[in-house]
């Protein structure tokens, strides 16, 4: 049993739990998701982590009374090898942790920073994806109880180990193309807007959004990689 620790920050985490439980399903991985509401939550038995999107200062604010940023944090220091999801606001809160903590990614961010007109837009997205080939993660999604019907998948294009990603960017941060010391795994044009540091992979979009799960099953890989199997 493979455990994943969401969040509860704010933002999309019924989406992300939905994504990773289809995942898991094509996966045939036994996965438990673990809501994380205080720091005592982020213990040891976590394998995983989803910091998903939101209002980045509203989730530090709301994660004060309980600790639940500074048990993720501390969790990330002592376990750093394993995995962890961090989309849009989650990204930001990577790459500028509070408590004078080290980023968890080596790219700068910078919030809000698509100026007015394009502070929320889908675009097609060049991913490359550190993926194993077998995974079957295109699966197209109906409505959930909300009646939220997911984006289109866009078809497969596949241009040189690159394929196109429907990006889904809600008032979305930018990470600055200088400060990115890490490996690039997603672009949209000159634009790096996907990067993964090691275990830790942000993006400043909202894969849970659309009906590609790439991002969720890359994160059960990757698991997979991390949990001793007996
Ligand atoms: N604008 C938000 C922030 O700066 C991020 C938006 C999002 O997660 N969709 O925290």
């Amino acid at each position: 049993m493979l455990r994943i620790g969401l969040a509860m920050l704010q933002g999309a985490r019924h989406e992300h739990e939905e994504a990773l439980l289809a995942s898991a399903m094509d996966l045939e991985l036994d996965v438990e998701i673990v809501y994380l509401r205080s720091a005592s939550d982020v213990d040891e038995t976590i394998d995983s982590l989803v910091l998903p999107g939101g209002e980045s200062t509203a989730m530090r604010k709301a994660s004060t009374s309980e600790g639940l940023l500074d048990g993720i944090y501390s969790w990330m220091e002592h376990h750093s090898n394993r995995p962890v999801l961090g989309t849009c606001a989650g990204a930001i809160l990577l790459a500028m942790p509070d408590g004078g903590r080290s980023p968890f990614i080596q790219a700068g961010i910078s919030r809000n920073a698509w100026g007015r007109q394009r502070q929320s837009f889908e675009a097609s997205v060049d991913v490359n994806l550190p993926l194993h080939e077998s995974s079957n993660v295109r699966v197209a999604r109906t409505a959930d109880e909300f009646g939220h019907t997911p984006l289109a998948v866009d078809p497969l294009v596949n241009d040189g180990g690159e394929t196109s990603f429907p990006g889904v960017f809600i008032r979305a941060p930018r990470f600055d193309t200088e400060s990115v010391n890490c490996d690039v795994i997603a672009r949209f044009g000159d634009e790096i807007v996907g990067v993964m540091d090691g275990s830790k992979c942000a993006v400043t979009f909202h894969p849970e959004l659309t009906g590609d799960r790439r991002f969720h099953t890359w994160l059960l890989q990757q698991m997979l990689n991390q949990v001793p199997t007996n």
